[in-house]
């Protein structure tokens, strides 16, 4: 059974291996996870390289505190995965996003296509705010020491292509796309790019192909962008797991 976690970087740390836990932590342990004094806690540490600790809950005068209690063994991933990823309408973004952060996503690249509905328009500001709120939620579920990054987005022509990971592949329906499944890194780094719900453009298609990245289908079926992010971040995953 896997123990309640937190974020103890969220929390004061105090003498003694103790760390005092903040308003909204105390919400989620106590109030909705009904955890209380003496309980066993995961905490996660991403400062400093990053680990798990096994903490355990107290209470005093009001507060909450963690008291820490022994290292969790943790495995870092072999594999790190990066999806640049078309901006999609809300919704379906928020599913990618959700879900790449479950999976430990490393870092994720949105980028405004051609054929992009929706574009960032005044109230990036707030977007960024909600999509980095759940990419820490499914972090946290997931008990991954790093969140998910997300990093601001470009256009398509605005791509830092020399700081992608050399090891790249993008999801194109194409008769000359390679099954996915012949992709399987297991170890490094790896960038896996998905387009919008129009499609790349065929100058975009031509880009990602003279910049490296291996074509790859999903199967027959065309898939909605937000099913072919999530499966392919999959395969990645349980391939470097
Ligand atoms: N509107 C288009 C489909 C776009 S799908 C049409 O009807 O033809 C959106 C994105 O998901 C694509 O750009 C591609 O990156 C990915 N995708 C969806 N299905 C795929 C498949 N079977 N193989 C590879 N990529 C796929």
């Amino acid at each position: 059974m896997s123990l309640p976690r937190v974020r103890l970087d969220r929390c004061t740390r105090e003498d003694g291996g103790i760390w005092r836990l903040d308003a909204p932590q105390v919400r989620h342990l106590v109030k909705s996870l009904r955890s209380y004094d003496g309980a066993s806690v995961e905490g996660l540490l991403e400062e400093g390289g990053g680990g798990k600790l096994l903490m355990r809950l107290e209470s005093k005068d009001g507060a909450y505190y963690l008291r820490e209690a022994g290292e969790v063994a943790r495995t870092p991933d072999k594999l790190e995965i990066t999806l640049l990823i078309a901006l999609l309408k809300a919704h379906q973004f928020d599913e990618v996003l959700r879900a790449a952060s479950e999976l430990g996503i490393k870092e994720i690249l949105p980028v405004e296509c051609e054929r992009s509905v929706p574009r960032m328009g005044a109230n990036a500001s707030q977007k960024t705010l909600r999509w980095r709120k759940i990419l820490d939620e499914g972090s946290l579920v997931a008990g991954s020491v790093c969140p998910t990054k997300i990093n601001p987005v470009v256009t398509f022509g605005g791509i830092s292509w020399d700081r992608l990971p050399e090891n790249r592949t993008a999801a194109v329906i194409s008769p000359a796309s390679r099954p996915i499944s012949e992709i399987a890194p297991r170890e490094g780094q790896v960038v896996y790019a998905v387009g919008p719900e129009g499609d790349w453009s065929g100058h975009e298609t031509s880009v990602l192909l003279s910049r490296n990245f291996i074509p790859v289908t999903l199967g027959e079926r065309i898939l909605r962008a937000s099913t072919a992010a999530i499966a392919g971040c999959a395969w990645f995953r349980m391939g470097g797991c």
